[in-house]
């Protein structure tokens, strides 16, 4: 019966529950068991209980560390990697003058190739286990990334970027060949090992209805589909998208028009959201994800998030690479808690929120929370092992730490990539593909 288990003993934190709506989402044991039996959890709980049950099965001992479940990016651009740290813009000039010159240059598949192995990397680099992720505007650029993704056992949902207007003209595609690019990316990477497709049109301002047309189609034609786009990022930009369908309402209301505001889609930003906006997304069961480094480095705004959360809209966190500063979905976590302290009307977040964030609500935004986002049993270990360097900071901190609440946040603020000391999925390593 033991056979394939193993029990894991470390600090353990997860939020099987949402700590916005209930009462003690937080569940953490200092001395904590984490039983895994062919890829998945079979038990969480106190080490002793578990040993006490399981008492032949092989104990892998990392006291001293805390063992997470794997975090979720639910908004990162893969070609964006080697355009990070851009100071000085806000999006439109962003995009025009360090972003899309990039994008292009994944025309060539060597290039888009090296790019996908060291996002990938990165990704698992920095405790993340799944993430939705914009491709490339070329096909076999996206295709790499696909590729590179199944290699190291991720969970990565991506999509072809479609665009016809407004951008580069190398970056645009007609409405036929994004369907036909789409059709075909799905036909060999969705639903193959961890990976699932996304219909991503890159913004509305860069999509005519012609190509919004597709995604409904698209979105139509496939079982299981997610998708993905930006909303409500920056004031010129929604100026524009009003000017461009004038028959909208607002900038939701052309996403609404061709049935893309759904449950599994993700939007990213919503920083300037109106409150009719926050209704209807809450009814639809779409998700928003908030990327806070990127809202501050661009400029675009505080995000109202108890105006997202009062109106019951689901709320993730995303990384934003190449406008947000890096990797790390912990720091991203970390940044919406220190604006969130500016911001008027703010909320205050705790570490349980900062957790549920940064894992169980990004897989309920992608319709993944009976695989992965928490240690329930049933669900595939997908987690990492923290542990701080010795002699760091962090290390300092969490030996005075009086709480499992004070460790928690320690991790957050100061648990870099330097701390990752193990990424898994499905039970097994990640595999870095050099
Ligand atoms: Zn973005």
């Amino acid at each position: 019966m033991t056979s394939g288990a193993t029990l894991l003993r470390a600090g353990v934190f997860h939020t099987p529950r949402n700590p916005f709506r209930e009462q003690s989402a937080l569940e953490c044991f200092a001395d904590g068991g984490l039983l895994i039996r062919n890829g998945r959890i079979a038990a969480c709980g106190p080490y002793s209980e578990l040993h006490a049950v399981h008492p032949k099965v092989p104990v892998r001992d990392l006291r001293g560390g805390y063992l997470l479940p794997g975090l979720i990016d639910t908004h990162v651009h893969f070609p964006q990697i080697r355009v990070m740290g851009a100071l000085g813009r806000e999006l439109p000039d962003w995009l025009e003058l360090v972003a899309l010159p990039e994008e292009a240059r994944m025309a060539d598949i060597a290039y888009a190739s090296d790019t996908a192995r060291r996002f990938v990397r990165a990704l698992a680099a920095h405790g993340t286990t799944t993430a939705l992720v914009f491709g490339s505007h070329f096909k076999a650029a996206t295709a790499a990334l696909f590729r590179a993704a199944d290699r190291s056992g991720l969970r990565v949902v991506s999509g072809l970027v479609m665009s016809d207007r407004l951008l580069r003209p190398e970056l645009h595609q007609s409405a036929a060949e994004a369907y036909c690019d789409c059709s075909h990316l799905i036909r060999q990477f969705h639903g193959h090992g961890r990976l699932l497709f996304a219909v991503t049109p890159r913004f509305a301002l860069s999509a005519s209805e012609a190509i919004l047309e597709v995604c409904q189609t698209l979105m139509r034609e496939h079982e299981g589909l997610r998708f993905q786009t930006h909303i409500n990022e920056n004031a010129t930009e929604i100026r524009e998208v009003a000017r461009l369908f004038p028959w909208a309402g607002d900038y939701l209301a052309v996403y609404e028009r061709f049935g893309l505001c759904r449950p599994g889609a993700v939007l990213a930003h919503n920083v300037h959201a109106s409150d009719s906006e926050l209704e209807r997304l809450a009814a639809s069961d779409a998700a928003v994800s908030h990327c806070p480094c990127s809202n501050a480095m661009l400029g675009s705004g505080l995000f109202p998030l108890r105006r997202h959360i009062e109106a019951g809209v689901r709320c993730a966190l995303g990384t934003d690479i190449g406008g947000g500063t890096g990797f790390g979905i912990l720091k991203e976590a970390l940044q919406a808690y220190a604006l969130q302290r500016l911001a008027p009307g703010g909320m205050s977040l705790e570490p349980a929120h900062l957790l549920y964030l940064s894992t169980r609500a990004g897989a309920e935004a992608l319709q993944l929370e009976h695989e992965t986002g928490d240690f329930a049993p049933g669900k595939s270990a997908d987690f990492m092992y923290l542990r701080a360097p010795e002699g760091s900071p962090l290390e300092g901190v969490l030996q005075h730490a009086e709480s499992l609440d004070r460790v928690l946040a320690a991790l957050f603020t100061l648990a870099g990539a330097e701390s990752v000391a193990e990424v898994c999925v499905g039970g097994e390593p990640v595999v870095h593909d050099d």
